[in-house]
């Protein structure tokens, strides 16, 4: 399709007529028809210009465009365009090298998959077998994935239509300092309590019965729920004690989210598992995968791993992915992430918090923060209920609309706007998008009227 007024009526047409879209009432949206993108922004059939906060679904981080991934894919397109997944290749072989180089401890392999749900099925299906036992520990408050057992440890409302689909899977009440379901009072109360709560549930549910517990190292649609200091040394910990695997879902946060290849290396803790996707080549092919510790890939060295995809390590996904390595070495991009996160990002969303009565709280790390609204800042009423839609969910729909309207594409959920740009975005842009996003935060207060 072209990028004009013809163009256009042909995507929508099609599209409408055509093409089933994810978690949607397929006659009540409207998806924007994209005529390209680079770097930070994307462009509409009528030229309007987006700045993506979003980075699509969180998983563009080095942008549109980038010159390095779209030349890697070509080069392997003319190369070797495919090869099945029981030959060794070279690029799917210095991935996952790669991988296993920034990875804690001993995850030294790499078992790749399409995407993040199926890296997160794949994980369990590995500490099931290693484990000998069944039933998983997952948050409220997580997103996993829309397969069968992902959807399943998904501790959010789109697990509820698909149940029961993995019967074995028991959810837990993490962390949430602004919103403590322990009574806390400091972050130190918030981390002993949510620790205590996760202890009496693997007591409860029966510790001999329990594989695995997952958590996202920090939780991403769900709220940017940054764990409070020694809660995930305390996880660990209590993993070890009961001899449950640790799996980390970095689907969101991998691959220089917040400022390190994976956040258990900021937080200073080494999981068995860890999941990763999106970031790892910006999701130009789809990839995901799970690096595994030397603990649980030796229990497959003569028992063989009943599990795999056609697909798995891709060679024009597995490309992009080598690429990534070499940009965010040469610009030095997560000294950058972090650089701008605590010197631009942080301490301007801090003033918001102090000029804008409808933000309750912001936090977050690296490039990766959310901005919590409220109707009431005493009471911390949600400006927008739980889950809300249609028209309840108005307030965040208009603010979300001033940020269009402005140039800048938000992310939103329930009553929460995400920040969360691609990770080279320039520092104009970056400051001319949080202006943006302090502009639109006008009409939420005029919501507290
Ligand atoms: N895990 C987390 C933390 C995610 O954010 C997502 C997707 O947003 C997934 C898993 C699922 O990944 P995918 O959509 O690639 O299956």
């Amino acid at each position: 399709a072209l990028p004009d007024a013809a163009g256009e009526a042909q995507v929508r047409a099609d599209d409408r007529a055509h093409v089933f879209h994810s978690w949607s009432a397929q006659a009540l949206i409207d998806p924007l028809p994209v005529a390209s993108g680079e770097g930070a922004t994307f462009r509409d059939y009528e030229g309007n210009a987006y700045l993506d906060f979003s980075s699509q679904l969180v998983n563009l981080n080095l942008g549109h465009q980038h010159p390095d991934l779209v030349a890697a894919i070509q080069q392997q397109a003319g190369r070797l365009a495919t090869i099945q997944p029981s030959m060794a290749n070279d690029v799917r072989g210095e991935l996952a090298r790669r991988i296993a180089e920034v990875a804690p401890g001993d995850l030294d392999k790499v078992f790749f998959t399409n995407g993040g749900a199926d890296a997160n099925e794949y994980a369990v299906r590995m500490a099931r077998e290693v484990t000998g036992r069944r039933k998983v520990l997952s948050m409220y408050r997580s997103y996993h994935g829309g397969t069968a057992t992902a959807i399943s440890l998904t501790g959010d409302p789109r697990r509820w239509r698909n149940e029961p689909s993995d019967g074995s899977v028991a959810h837990f009440l993490g962390p949430y300092p602004y919103r403590s379901s322990f009574h806390a009072e400091s972050a130190e109360q918030e981390t002993e309590r949510a620790l205590a709560h996760l202890e009496q549930v693997i007591t409860l549910e029966g510790a001999s019965t329990i594989a695995a517990i997952i958590i996202e190292t920090v939780v991403g649609t769900n709220g940017v729920l940054v764990p409070p200091p020694g809660y995930l040394q305390g996880v660990r910990a209590l993993a070890d004690k009961y001899g449950i695997v640790y799996i980390a879902d970095e689907v969101m946060v991998g691959f220089g989210r917040i400022g390190e290849w994976f956040a258990v290396n900021h937080f200073g803790v080494t999981p068995d598992l860890i999941t990763f996707a999106k970031g790892v080549n910006s999701g130009y092919a789809p990839l995901g995968g799970v690096v595994i510790s030397e603990r649980i890939a030796s229990h497959f060295d003569t028992v063989s791993f009943m599990g795999g995809l056609t697909y798995s390590g891709h060679p024009l996904a597995c490309a992009p992915g080598v690429a990534t390595f070499e940009v965010f070495e040469r610009d030095r991009l997560l000294e950058r992430v972090r650089d701008l996160g605590s010197r631009v990002v942080g301490p301007r969303l801090a003033e918001m918090a102090e000029t804008h009565p409808s933000v309750g709280e912001v936090r977050g790390l690296g490039l990766f923060w959310a901005i919590e609204l409220v109707r009431d800042r005493e009471t911390r009423e949600p400006l927008v209920p739980f889950n809300a839609a249609g028209a309840d969910a108005a307030p965040m729909a208009k603010v979300a609309a001033a940020c269009k309207q402005a140039g800048l594409w938000p992310f939103v959920h329930f009553n929460r706007m995400h920040v969360a740009p691609p990770l080279v975005i320039s520092e104009a842009d970056l400051v001319r998008g949080l202006d943006i996003i302090d502009a639109a935060l006008d009409v939420a207060d005029a919501e507290l009227a």
